[in-house]
């Protein structure tokens, strides 16, 4: 839970920081309001992915699970600003597969916290070889990211793109086509590592 007094306070300083008057009209509610926002979009810091995971079910064949365009919000944690855009995870049953919105919980897990990219992907995917214990897995996130898109570089659209994959998807080329066929990116993709 996140401790609301604490960030009421952070808030009001920060107001006061850049030259603001806490305690005019528009801003008297802000600090309060931004706690309780806080307590959402940091929700995941409760957290535990195993806890969605941990429901499987027997199948009997092994056939690829692909569930994308997943939207995900999160926060990064060197600016506090947002990175959103949409996650695309698969894997291969060995065995037992998880109901599908189990997947979109899990970025959801993830994402509501502090966060960077990269760090973000594998978490999604260590967690899916933990709990699933699939043949393979692979996990991608395209993003884009306000603190490089509104400040800095200023780059508006740029997206950042992370992958990661194990088992299968790691070890056999086909896997790894096959997934980028599915979600429809496969040109783009190697269009991008040719450039
Ligand atoms: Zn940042």
């Amino acid at each position: 839970m996140v401790d609301q007094k604490k960030i009421e306070e952070a808030v009001r300083l920060l107001l006061e920081g850049i030259g603001e008057d806490a305690n005019r009209e528009g801003l008297r509610e802000t600090p309060d309001r931004i706690a309780r926002m806080y307590g959402e979009i940091f929700a995941g810091m409760d957290e535990d992915a195993g806890e969605h995971l941990a429901k499987t079910f027997t199948v009997e064949s092994n056939e690829i699970v692909l569930v994308k365009n997943i939207t995900f919000y999160s926060i990064c944690e060197h600016h506090l600003m947002p990175f959103y855009g949409k996650a695309h995870i698969a894997y291969l049953p060995d065995g037992k597969v998880v109901g599908l919105s189990k997947l979109a919980r899990t970025v959801e897990v993830y994402a509501r916290r502090p966060q960077i990219q990269e760090q973000m992907t594998i978490q999604i995917i260590e967690a899916v070889m933990e709990h699933l214990k699939p043949q393979g897995a692979i996990v991608m996130l395209e993003a884009e990211h306000l603190c490089m898109t509104m400040r800095g570089v200023e780059k508006p659209g740029s997206r950042t793109m992370t992958l990661a994959s194990r088992g299968c998807f790691q070890e056999e080329p086909k896997w790894q086509e096959l997934f980028f066929r599915m979600i429809g990116e496969n040109k783009v993709y190697n269009q991008d590592l040719a450039n």
